[in-house]
């Protein structure tokens, strides 16, 4: 191992930069890979041998990981925790732990090795770059279109169904470091690049995004100086329209006969990106114009203000000055 006296570091044999907004996960196969190694390896070898695939890693933040890579690497602390979901916090979450769920990221399910849920999405476009990675906001509630390749992210194998679970692409190749391209399914190989579904420029989608993208890169936007309490508020109703409860389906109701829309679900909380779309692009646009679409919609509804205020603790104000008028 080769070491840089000068700033007292061991560097790793070989070693690749993160790229904007990777994930963790992603990077950490493709630095194992340029070490000849696989990921399992990599993290016996450099990691104290810390399990990486049997738990949510990207969420963890683990600080063994941390302070090995700041031996190991040129990169700052502040570099690191950007490859986590840990990244996000006081930007699409708030409070002091994550627990096993945080509004706003989504869950990918684990069960030893396995992922059972459709928490990590992608762009098939973005994976056809020349360096192909996993970027962060893939894991997020709020994102369902890229605005750099304009077209939808999805959550599955379009072939197969399985989650897209980039690490297992390691298996079955015993000894061998990690060979197949990222834009391959893990199950059944299907490319997903044949899958990119491009989005029109001016369309609510892309209006939808572009809100959220800026949101996140300002951590504000016009609603609100704290952009967590624009995403608590998202989030809140996006579950609304997506609730199969009885006692909450006033505001769903109410919704549906405005639109004139049918909202889908078929889950209870792990909603498919489908679903996801459909609700958030109709909560999105009851909060354009805001308040006036808002009042236009409940005003003269039977929603009460506790439909909103029961499952949610430290109701944001720009929201709460609102549904005070309501019953
Ligand atoms: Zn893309
Ligand atoms: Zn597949």
């Amino acid at each position: 191992m080769k070491s840089l006296e000068k700033f007292n570091k061991k560097i790793w044999p070989a070693y690749v930069n993160p790229e904007k907004n990777e994930l963790f996960s992603s990077w950490l196969l493709r630095i194992s890979k340029e070490n000849l190694l696989k990921s399992h390896s990599f993290s016996k070898f450099y990691f104290n041998n810390f399990p990486i695939w049997n738990r949510d890693i990207d969420k963890l933040y683990p600080s063994i990981i941390v302070s090995k890579i700041l031996e190991n690497t040129m990169l700052s602390s502040d570099d690191i925790k950007e490859l986590f979901l840990e990244s996000y916090r006081d930007i699409i979450f708030t409070g002091r732990e994550f627990t096993s769920y945080t509004p706003g990221i989504l869950n990918i399910g684990i069960n030893h090795r396995i992922r059972k849920l459709y928490g990590l999405l992608c762009c098939p476009s973005c994976l056809n770059n020349e360096v192909s990675y996993f970027k962060k906001e893939w894991r997020l509630f709020f994102s369902i279109a890229c605005l750099k390749c304009n077209c939808l992210l999805i959550d599955r194998c379009q072939k197969c169904s399985k989650p897209i679970s980039f690490h297992r692409l390691e298996n079955g190749h015993k000894n061998e470091i990690l060979k197949t391209p990222f834009y391959f399914c893990w199950n059944c190989l299907h490319d997903y690049r044949e899958n990119i579904v491009p989005i029109p420029n001016n369309s609510h989608i892309v209006r939808y995004q572009k809100y959220i993208d800026c949101t996140i890169d300002n951590k504000s936007n016009d609603l609100t100086q704290y952009s967590f309490m624009f995403f608590k508020i998202l989030y809140l109703l996006s579950t609304k329209l997506l609730t199969t409860g009885k006692t909450t389906n006033r505001i769903k109701l109410t919704v549906e006969d405005f639109f004139n829309y049918s909202i889908t679900t078929n889950n209870k909380i792990n909603f498919s990106l489908h679903e996801r779309k459909e609700a958030l692009l109709i909560s999105f646009s009851i909060l354009e114009n805001w308040p006036y679409q808002f009042q236009n919609i409940f005003k003269s509804s039977n929603v009460r203000r506790t439909d909103f205020s029961r499952d949610i603790k430290d109701i944001p104000y720009w929201f709460e000055k609102e549904i005070l008028n309501l019953h």
